[in-house]
């Protein structure tokens, strides 16, 4: 395995004492986890990545089930987010999905939209139109079926924000698979929506999950996993080069001497990924490189709680994109997480960046916190300076799935499957940015790589 974020630790736990496999990891840099990173912070340990996985899919419950910590998890306290459009905070109406109203009275009630905005919304069961063939970006079909403003209240600042980029250039199958998968049935995303939300299992059990005491205990849970199965982990372990050594296996050249492996899991970012493959499948190589990728700031605050002086009785806002602000997105952390909630102080996650506005990576760190502060005042009225501050900065760490990306992939596999068979890639360069993706990427490359290196008799 090449990469010891969560994909490439999935992936090895996948082939974790599998009978005659011994499974080998390098990992560039000092700790495990990639982007999931829990730090100890205003006496709490915060997470300064991701902060929760999404439990209608399988994969990471799974995961958490296999590694005996899934009756720890917890779902969060408050679910109720706002979006920031022009100088107030208003709540997402109940039942939207990925900010696609489902119910005309909330969406009307809750004032997100402008009288004519929601005029324009309310039609679009009514119009006509095709139903979606192949992918198409996000953003098109919505300004096309909802109009422009609920796409730039209610969708952009959700799906763009969980993927750091404007929803005019992601696809559909990628950061909106329900909702590709409703509009390939009909044409209207309304209807769609409402048949997600009326769909098996929609109803069941919280969206969202974490670990408490943060998502690095879920690391360190697959770390003594593999370690107890004898996989051997390297980290301070980059991988310069990938090379076929002639006889169907292959030379991994990491810091310490090579590894000879019949088969290899590349559980890279995409631009890493390609100077290792490309050399070898220059198709797959132009693929990876022609991958986009947006940075993000994250700028977690601790407040004694008189510096805020309203209620966070929710789980934090999006921020409608074009009005000029640097925040992206502010979670409530200590209102959504019961574990982080500590008398008297008020914890906040804020981040900003997304592709096409690179302000807050040519910011340095006071400054970033100094714009946020005066953004944070604007929007809770926050007063005075904050008790902790913690800068963490996740440069190049969105890819930005074009439309068509999923096609794209499937046709870098088939090269590597025909040039270099037994390499696999996993991770967020593939079919999506979120844990769940990241896992079940990681532990179908290792299936598949073993599969390659001992065809099944
Ligand atoms: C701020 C932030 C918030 C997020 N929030 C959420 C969330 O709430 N929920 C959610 O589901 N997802 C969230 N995500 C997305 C999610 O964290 C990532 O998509 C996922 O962790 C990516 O995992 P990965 O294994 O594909 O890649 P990574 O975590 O990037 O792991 C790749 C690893 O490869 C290593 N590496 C690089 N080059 C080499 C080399 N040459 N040799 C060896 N090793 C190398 C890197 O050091 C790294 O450890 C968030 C991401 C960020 C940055």
């Amino acid at each position: 395995m090449v990469g010891g974020g969560i994909a490439g630790l999935a992936a090895a736990h996948e082939l974790a004492g599998e009978p005659g496999v011994r499974v080998v990891l390098c990992e560039a840099g000092e700790r495990l986890g990639g982007k999931i990173r829990t730090e100890a912070f205003a006496g709490v340990d915060l997470d300064l990545g991701p902060d929760a996985f999404l439990a209608r899919r399988p994969e990471a419950l799974t995961l958490c089930r296999e590694l005996g910590i899934e009756d720890e998890l917890v779902a969060p306290a408050a679910t109720s987010a706002s979006v920031w459009v022009g100088r107030r905070l208003r709540r997402f109406p109940p039942g939207v999905v990925l900010g696609v109203p489902t119910r005309l009275g909330p969406l009307a009630r809750s004032r997100v939209l402008s009288p004519a905005g929601l005029a324009r919304a309310a039609v679009e069961p009514l119009l006509p139109g095709r139903a979606l063939s192949g992918d198409a970006a996000l953003g098109t079909v919505v300004r096309r079926r909802l109009g422009a403003e609920a796409h730039r209240r209610l969708v952009d600042p959700l799906v763009g924000g969980i993927n750091a980029g404007p929803t005019d250039r992601l696809s559909m199958e990628v950061c909106a698979p329900p909702l590709a998968a409703a509009a390939r049935r009909s044409p209207s995303l309304v209807r769609g929506a409402r048949e997600v939300t009326a769909g098996a299992g929609a109803g069941d059990g919280p969206l969202f999950l974490t670990v408490p005491g943060g998502l690095g205990r879920l690391v360190e849970a697959l770390a003594r996993r593999l370690d107890g199965a004898g996989v051997e982990v390297r980290t301070g372990e980059p991988v310069r080069a990938l090379q076929p050594a002639g006889d169907g296996s292959y030379l991994v050249a990491g810091a310490s001497g090579p590894v000879v492996a019949d088969a290899v899991v590349v559980a890279l970012p995409a631009p890493a990924a390609s100077r290792l493959l490309a050399p070898h499948a220059p198709g797959a190589g132009a693929t990876l490189t022609a991958i986009e990728h947006a940075s993000v700031t994250l700028v977690a605050l601790a407040y004694p709680s008189a510096a805020v002086p309203r209620a966070l009785d929710g789980s934090g806002f999006v921020v409608a994109a074009g009005q000029g602000r640097l925040m992206t997105a502010c979670s409530w952390a200590s209102s959504k997480w019961a574990h982080l909630d500590r008398p008297g102080q008020v914890l906040l996650r804020v981040s900003a960046g997304r592709a096409g506005d690179e302000r807050a990576s040519a910011l340095d760190d006071d400054a970033v916190v100094a714009r946020l502060r005066l953004e944070l005042g604007e929007a809770l009225g926050v007063t005075g300076p904050p008790a902790e501050v913690r800068v963490a900065r996740w440069p190049g760490a969105f890819p930005q799935y074009a439309p068509g990306h999923l096609a794209r992939m499937a046709t870098a596999e088939e090269e590597l499957a025909r040039r270099l068979p037994g390499v696999t890639l996993a991770g967020a360069l593939l079919a999506g940015v979120g844990l769940p993706a990241c896992i079940g990427s990681g532990r179908a490359a290792a299936r598949r790589a073993l599969e390659a290196a001992v065809p099944p008799a």
